[in-house]
């Protein structure tokens, strides 16, 4: 049960002002801000409070939507529309809470709205700086989260280093907060204390050093997040608290974990929770412990499965495992909840030749062609897919893979020989996958897709519909070129039924066939929408699915759809 004290939520649902909790790194990147801000912030959802989450990307891209995904990894989606960072997905898996536009902000977008302002005269002739107008800006959109009282935290996770360039007008907006408004607003920093093997010992220099480029910035870090490989003794904490100003309890441990859902309860060992709020002060009760139950069977069934399960995951981003991050993640969440480790082969597309193709996913239980962009990589996801479908192998596509799914069975099935998407081939006599007719006009690459929650209707009787046992859902989307309508009826009759429409624009949202062991792909991207207490059901039907099939080739004749459907569900 939710434990909320007289002095917390409700105080704060009633008009007392939202807590901001800003998050910096200190010393290098990479420690794990993003998940340190999500467990902190779902340790504070587990004791009844409602949170939300916001990166601020120091980077000058309007949004990270235009970025290779080699750069930062996934461009997450939120159901508005917004490209993001892929922390917004650790945020949304974590709390189980939609993320929206206003959940990232980047330097691009600041500035962007700033010179907007300036243009249509809104700064009245005055010389447009960064301190007042950026930092202003940049404040804003930090308080908006809070102006409607709807969050009784809004944590703020400032991306990138401190110390860097692009940081700076973002620790100086914290710093004018956190005079403007000492009691509501705490600082949180992490940093890591590295251990030197030939000395033995844990070094807190890196960290005072950190916490001085803070101090000379104005700001006084009030909690430290300390990224270890080692625990802290006492002598190492205090060394700390003494050379940093802090109180010994704000001293926090973050050792590496085996996995990153490890962390909410590690931080909860470490009491972060508790600080937290004695220092915002909304002191919790002894007794009140954060309800953490769903998230530790998770975590139970997640590292306690009962068997293994081969999944090959086919793009061409394989090498910087972070750009496919939801897939894997949703992987993992569905494995979980069938007891299932879910062991992802990451398969370069581009490795993947009709001569090799069997060896190279002989051994798979199941097979997932991944979403993305441009020619790069798509002839080795064509010959994955024919290997599923001829094979009988457990199929999923997402996007660009039900978009490839649909260009095999043309080629293969269908008898369109030499059918494409325009994406790859313009002039394709067969275009299967073709750009909308809004989309044809666009020049502009930043935010021109098909962006965010659009809702679909699956047809009575198709595996879909079994899979998530209702007749309408929402999907987020993330692509221009679509299903070519034209070509429909054909790929019915040829055996691939469109089994997902959009209600409003007609367009095929799903395609599956009925007649394979497990053969099915949206348009869509299911990924973003799983998290940890809501497992998608798409990612669960296919891992159970691959569970059902075995390796490789099924020898045997059972092939029938009820099987294939009874099997998955
Ligand atoms: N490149 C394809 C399109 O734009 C697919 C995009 C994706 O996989 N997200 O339609």
């Amino acid at each position: 049960m939710p434990l909320i004290t007289p002095s917390s939520s409700e105080t704060l649902a009633s008009g007392r002002n939202s807590r901001y909790i800003f998050v910096t790194g200190g010393v290098s990147s990479s420690l794990g801000k993003g998940i340190v801000s999500a467990s902190l912030a779902k340790l504070l959802q587990a004791r009844g409070y409602r949170v939300t989450i916001q990166k601020l990307d120091p980077y000058i891209n309007v949004d990270p939507g235009t970025l290779n995904p080699y750069e930062h990894g996934e461009c997450y989606v939120t159901v508005d529309g917004a490209e993001t960072d892929l922390d917004l997905g650790h945020y949304e898996r974590f709390l189980n809470v939609c993320t929206t536009q206003a959940n990232n902000i980047t330097t691009g977008r600041i500035y962007q709205s700033v010179i907007n302002k300036e243009r249509r005269g809104e700064y009245l002739g005055k010389t447009v700086q960064i301190i007042p107008h950026i930092t202003d800006e940049i404040k804003r959109c930090v308080q908006i989260l809070g102006s409607e009282s709807e969050f009784d935290f809004i944590i703020t996770e400032i991306g990138g280093t401190v110390g860097d360039i692009e940081s700076l007008p973002y620790v100086e907006a914290l710093r004018q907060m956190k005079w403007e408004s000492p009691d509501d607003t705490l600082v949180i920093h992490l940093t890591l204390i590295p251990y030197l093997a030939a000395a033995g010992e844990l070094k807190t220099k890196p960290t005072q050093h950190s916490v001085k480029q803070l101090l000379e910035l104005g700001v006084q870090p009030d909690i430290l997040v300390c990224r270890t490989e080692h625990h802290l003794n006492s002598a190492i904490r205090t060394k700390i608290a003494k050379f940093c100003n802090v109180s010994l309890e704000s001293v926090i441990e973050s050792i590496d974990a085996d996995t990153i859902y490890d962390v909410p309860l590690l931080m909860q060992d470490e009491h972060l929770d508790e600080v937290v709020l004695k220092k915002l002060g909304l002191e919790a009760s002894p007794d009140d412990t954060p309800d953490l139950g769903e998230w530790k069977e998770f975590l139970y069934r997640f590292k306690n499965p009962d068997q293994t399960v081969h999944i090959g995951l086919v793009g061409k981003y394989v090498e910087l495992k972070d750009s496919y991050k939801s897939i894997s993640e949703a992987l993992a969440h569905a494995g979980a909840n069938l007891k299932t480790r879910v062991e992802i082969h990451w398969i370069h597309s581009e490795q993947i030749s009709r001569k090799n193709v069997d060896e190279m996913l002989g051994k798979l239980d199941g097979i997932l062609v991944a979403p993305g962009f441009g020619s790069r990589g798509i002839d080795g996801k064509l010959e994955a897919i024919e290997y599923a479908r001829t094979n009988d192998v457990p199929f999923f596509g997402i996007c660009l893979g039900m978009q490839c799914a649909v260009i095999e069975f043309a080629r293969n099935k269908v008898g369109l020989t030499d059918a494409h998407s325009t994406e790859i081939k313009e002039y394709t006599p067969y275009p299967v996958i073709d750009l909308m007719a809004e989309q044809k006009s666009i020049t502009d690459m930043g935010g021109t897709m098909r962006l965010g929650a659009y809702t679909c209707e699956l047809k009575e009787g198709s595996i879909a519909r079994e899979i998530y046992g209702v007749d309408s859902i929402e999907e987020r989307h993330r692509h221009r070129y679509e299903f070519n309508e034209a070509f429909r009826n054909q790929f019915e009759e040829a055996g691939m039924k469109a089994s997902g429409i959009n209600p409003v624009s007609g367009l095929v949202e799903i395609v599956e066939i009925p007649s394979h062991r497990y053969f099915i792909a949206s348009q869509f991207h299911p990924e973003y929408a799983s998290t940890v207490l809501a497992p998608h059901p798409l990612f669960i039907s296919f891992v159970k699915a691959a569970v059902m099939a075995g390796p490789g080739p099924v020898k045997t004749g059972n092939t029938a759809s009820e099987d294939a459907i009874s099997g998955a569900i």
